[in-house]
């Protein structure tokens, strides 16, 4: 089973009204690349344009871009609140 196909039957509950993470589009573009590169839920995108987008509700709560990006894209990072987020459903 490949990881796309373990990480196609997790299950998550978007809170809609508490964006987990923030981050800022227009922080250092070396630091955005490798965010790109890091996030293992490819929530780091960069659109046509070369702009950077991000969308929270997919994220694996792995603290990858905390670690790499904190301080400078990430401007703000928390784990969802209680009942909300990722539900790993193959470990
Ligand atoms: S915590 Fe992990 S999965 Fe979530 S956005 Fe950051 S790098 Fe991606």
């Amino acid at each position: 089973m490949t990881v796309e196909e373990k990480l196609a039957v997790d299950k998550f509950h978007v809170d809609e009204e508490f964006a987990h993470i923030e981050v800022d589009k227009d922080g250092d573009a070396k630091v955005i690349d490798r965010l790109v590169k890091l996030c293992p839920a490819g929530l780091y995108v960069r659109d046509e344009n070369g702009e950077l987008t991000f969308d929270y509700a997919g994220c694996l709560e792995c603290g990858t871009c905390l670690v790499a990006g904190k301080g400078t894209v990430v401007k703000s990072w928390n784990y969802p609140r209680g009942g909300m987020g990722v539900e790993f459903r193959l470990g």
